[in-house]
């Protein structure tokens, strides 16, 4: 037998071990944070000429005379520069009616472009270290962090870990500092990427395996950003819930589908001429899919890029709903979608901080299903847009219909839905808000699969109300703020379009109360009806 002693210096080594994973992870972050100060950026003529358009050289190449005799330590410092430049010119244009001179590229945009060739900063000479220092510091102190908890946290099965103890995961101090980083990565990711210049450069090794010398942009740091979170998040998963089958294949599997589909394939299939799609994303999810440059592109890619746009449409309108039908939501948004990965990833620890109040589930059905309306009216507008762009390909873009114009519905679509909603809120605030704001607050795919999952599914929960012991476990983690125990404690059956089949609840259960089943139609409510949500609140409804 072994000496308590041994058994008590041994978990204090592995502790030791553990708090130096911490230490390194930091030490990775810290570096990935300055990394925006280390630069040195003077842009020539010769680099301007290089990286902008004919008629935005002619509009900029005197205007922009004065900034490149300057030499910059931060892509800020440029940027900030250069946008008050190109707007002073762009103003006078619109000012003049000159239309035909207007710069429509985001000055954002094209500050990034000029930043990343004019870098000439310690990060930029020397990608590969800087790699490094931050990707491979943080995956690796992770790593050491996550599987020190194997032998810390003893045997498989979830326990009361104290995270309503814990500043990380409690909206303490340290879950407040996790919530201001990412909140200022999104904003500067999205509206002001030449600040990041230096950070996106660093991926240049990786972006060289797919396409040599090829400038990565700020998206394929982003996928490269994602793609680590979930692989290494996934094995946090599968290691905390490893007493439990459905969530070591379901973690594996939507971990794959990231790696695969939204990662490798959009950077490989290029390579071989073809467009880099992200195969599973479906609208309304991939709001973009009936914009003009995205039907121009896939019918212009022979062969494979017409396979592409009708897959599309029949995964929207033919397998999403078929599946739904079959297993409930639980298939996409669990299984196979990317938002959904990393919120069941990055986001786990976070799922105890979703709203179980009924405002919240009030607030829940407005919210999900205007974003839906918004998106099939914003479709709708671009839809038509595109049809007469390929009636009149000179057609311009500001076309009025209803007396709206489309362009202007898309941006502030994708400004408010694609960027603030889904980026910012949807992961900036995990810490605040819990893992899945995003999915039950504003995603119109979920909002299209819940209505079908809760009308016409063969999903539900299944509960033996007889073994439950009201321990609200399952509340505590459902990520979507739905009250199991409250089902439980009826012994109803769940069906609510908002469940993501996470199985979380039932992998929590100490009774082994709950199940994720598909079954016949007749009978998914149970005995008794739906619960809904009445007047009064959670209330039975008849069969
Ligand atoms: S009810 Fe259970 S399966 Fe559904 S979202 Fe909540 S935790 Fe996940
Ligand atoms: S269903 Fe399971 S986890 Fe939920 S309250 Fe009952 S015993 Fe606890």
């Amino acid at each position: 037998m072994e000496k308590p002693f041994n058994k008590t210096s041994r978990m204090k080594q592995l502790k030791t071990i553990r708090y130096t994973g911490m230490g390194i992870f930091l030490l990775g972050l810290l570096i990935f944070t300055i990394t925006p100060f280390l630069g040195e950026i003077q842009v020539t003529d010769e680099i301007i000429n290089a990286n902008l358009s004919e008629n935005e050289y002619a509009n900029l190449k005197e205007p922009l005379a004065e900034i490149s005799k300057q030499t910059y330590n931060t892509g800020a410092g440029f940027g900030s520069d250069f946008k008050r430049v190109f707007n002073e010119v762009n103003e006078r244009l619109k000012a003049n009616e000159e239309w035909g001179k207007v710069m429509w590229t985001p000055s954002s945009d094209t500050a990034l472009k000029l930043v990343m060739s004019a870098n000439k900063g310690v990060v930029a000479s020397n990608q590969l270290l800087f790699f490094l220092l931050t990707f491979g510091l943080c995956i690796l102190g992770s790593l050491v962090y996550i599987l020190t908890d194997l032998k810390i946290k003893g045997p498989p099965g979830i326990k009361n870990d104290g995270i309503y103890h814990d500043s990380a995961t409690n909206r303490g101090w340290v879950g407040m500092l996790a919530f201001g980083w990412l909140f200022f990565f999104y904003i500067i990711l999205y509206f002001y990427p030449y600040i990041i210049a230096d950070t996106i450069t660093l991926t240049q090794p990786i972006k060289s395996w797919f396409v040599e010398d090829e400038v990565p942009s700020k998206w394929f740091l982003y996928g490269l950003m994602y793609t680590v979170t979930m692989l290494v998040m996934g094995v946090r998963m599968i290691i905390k819930y490893r007493h439990n089958k459905y969530q070591i294949v379901r973690t594996i599997t939507v971990v794959l589908f990231q790696l695969i589909f939204a990662f490798l394939l959009v950077e490989i299939l290029p390579t071989f001429g073809l467009p880099g799609k992200d195969l599973k994303n479906a609208w309304p999810l991939d709001y973009q899919f009936l914009f003009d440059w995205n039907v121009q592109d896939l019918l212009a890619n022979g062969q494979f890029g017409k396979f592409v746009f009708v897959w599309g449409i029949s995964l929207s309108v033919i397998v999403v709903p078929v599946m739904v039908y079959f297993y409930g939501k639980r298939w996409y948004c669990s299984w196979v979608c990317g938002c959904g990965g990393l919120a069941e990833t990055l986001g786990d620890p976070y799922r105890q901080l979703s709203s179980k109040k009924m405002w919240s589930w009030k607030l829940e059905r407005w919210m999900i299903h205007l974003v839906l309306v918004f998106a099939v009216l914003m479709t709708v507008f671009v839809g038509y847009h595109t049809w007469n762009v390929f009636q009149n390909p000179e057609m311009e873009n500001k076309e009025i219909l209803f007396g709206f114009s489309a362009y202007d519905i898309r941006n502030y679509y994708s400004f408010l839905i694609g960027s603030v909603f889904a980026g910012v809120i949807g992961t900036g605030f995990y810490p605040i808000l819990g893992n899945r704001a995003w999915c039950r607050f504003g995603c119109p795919l979920a909002a299209y699969m819940g209505i079908v999952q809760r009308f016409k599914s063969r999903f539900r929960i299944t509960t033996n109300g007889g073994q439950c012991i009201s321990c609200g476990n399952c509340s505590t983690y459902c990520e979507q703020g739905i009250d199991v125990r409250a089902y439980a404690q009826k012994g109803q059956n769940i069906v609510r379009a908002s469940c993501v089949g996470c199985g979380v609840c039932s992998a929590v259960c100490p009774r082994g109360v709950l199940k994720l089943e598909n079954g016949p139609e007749d009978g998914r409510f149970g005995n008794e009806g739906p619960i809904v949500l009445g007047n009064q609140g959670f209330e039975l409804k008849d069969n």
